[in-house]
């Protein structure tokens, strides 16, 4: 395959960069780089207001089908609206989960009602989703989930406890994993569960906020006690959510993170040229592992190139599935750097209030945030462990770990 960028690929790449200096470099340049993992409370009207902006233009929801609202993006295009998106510095989107997640998942397992409902809000950035799946006893292993969904009438209602529930306290809808029924053998536990798509704003919904390391608070617990939604709300069957669940998990590991490099080239510029003025770059390990960081980029970016050329029918093969490992890991590490660079500066915090605002009793600059999160990385969207997992059962074809 040709991985020259061809004229209808580089007019598009164009298209999008006028857009995206045109909206950022005014009425939206507030927002330019703000938002997103460990700035995730920053500047939320003005990041909402900047949604329904893309979503006017088009500019969401690009590698949907266009019969969904979407604009049918080849998954080539896709990565370069990824790449410009971060090239410009946009802001962290308010409405990924919906779009990354949500929508896909509908698109693929939904009825036709659930699609007219939910997916145009999506686009036009007018509801905001969360994923309703960890709780205290239930994450690696999510089939050990506990919340529960009784049918009264035509609605259902829900009780139990969501944990580390991103974005909850900005969300309209919540995809919730509850369990409709049980099998009584343990080995068949994700059994009986369903996938179901449950308002937040009602009563027997509690929001309580988690405070993290970095000051911010982006995740929640969630407490349902008696919730309700309708019966016409359950995506994929009433006790077979499992393979929808998994639906969504593969959404979230795959082609929204192939242009993820050029964010990680920003931070690693932004690091760079600390290094340069505070003379960190003047150590020669140090040197060493900022062209390491480098090279580890190049990789990542040629990595995306070959996971595309095999996978241009939009689905991706199993290189993917090393994806979410090896960009974690990378940034895990990124972070690390980020901290050694600042030196014994990065042992010192600004007073609350005086750099981004987290709201909290002390305020991390970008470097001490980004090495803060970043150790996250390796958790969300499956650990680093459980990918391995993946990689070792599904990719290599080894056998699987005893259960
Ligand atoms: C920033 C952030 C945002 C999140 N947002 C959401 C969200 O919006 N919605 C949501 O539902 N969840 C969310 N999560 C939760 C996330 O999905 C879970 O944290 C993750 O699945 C791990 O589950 P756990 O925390 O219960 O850890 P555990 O599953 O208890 O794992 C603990 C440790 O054991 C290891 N381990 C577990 N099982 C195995 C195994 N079989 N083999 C080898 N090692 C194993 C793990 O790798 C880990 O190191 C978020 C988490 C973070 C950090």
């Amino acid at each position: 395959m040709d991985l020259r960028e061809s004229a209808e690929d580089l007019s598009f790449r164009h298209e999008v960069r006028a857009f995206l200096e045109d909206s950022l470099g005014s009425d939206f340049a507030v927002v330019r780089g703000r938002g997103g993992p460990g700035d995730e409370r920053a500047l939320f009207d003005e990041r909402l207001a900047w949604e329904r902006h893309l979503g006017a233009h088009g500019w969401t929801c690009v590698g949907w089908p266009k019969e969904h609202g979407g604009r049918g993006l080849s998954l080539r295009q896709h990565v370069i609206y990824y790449e410009e998106y971060a090239r410009a510095q946009g802001p962290g989107r308010l409405g990924h989960i919906g779009e990354g997640l949500l929508g896909p998942t509908l698109i693929a397992f939904g009825t036709p009602r659930q699609q007219q409902r939910f997916l145009p809000p999506i686009v036009a950035g007018d509801e905001l989703w969360c994923q309703g799946y960890s709780e205290p006893d239930a994450g690696s292993d999510l089939a050990n989930i506990a919340t529960r969904a009784e049918r009264d009438g035509d609605e259902w209602t829900v009780h139990g406890q969501k944990v580390w529930t991103s974005l909850a306290h900005w969300a309209d809808w919540c995809f919730v994993l509850a369990r409709t029924s049980r099998d009584a053998d343990p080995e068949r536990k994700h059994r009986g569960i369903s996938y179901l798509l449950v308002p937040m704003r009602q009563d027997g919904i509690e929001i309580r906020p988690i405070v993290q390391v970095t000051g911010d608070s982006e995740f929640n617990e969630v407490f349902f006690d008696g919730a309700r939604t309708g019966t016409d709300n359950v995506v994929g069957g009433v006790d077979e959510g499992w393979k929808v669940a998994m639906g969504t998990l593969a959404f979230e590991r795959g082609a929204s993170t192939l242009g993820q490099q050029l964010n990680f080239r920003n931070e690693l510029g932004a690091i760079t040229e600390v290094a340069r003025r505070n003379g960190a770059a003047a150590d020669p390990v140090m040197r060493q592992r900022l062209a390491q960081a480098h090279i580890v980029l190049e990789i990542m970016r040629l990595n995306a190139l070959r996971t595309l050329s095999r996978g241009e029918s939009g689905t991706l093969g199993r290189e993917a599935m090393i994806g979410k490992l090896f960009w974690a890991t990378f940034h895990r590490g990124l972070g690390e750097l980020a901290i050694d660079v600042l030196g014994a500066d990065a042992t010192v915090c600004g007073e609350a209030g005086t750099g981004t605002g987290s709201g909290t009793g002390y305020d991390p600059n970008a470097f001490q945030r980004q090495f803060l999160f970043s150790r996250s990385d390796t958790i969300y969207a499956g650990s680093n462990q459980i990918q391995r997992n993946i990689v070792g059962e599904r990719a290599l074809g080894l056998p699987r770990e005893p259960r």
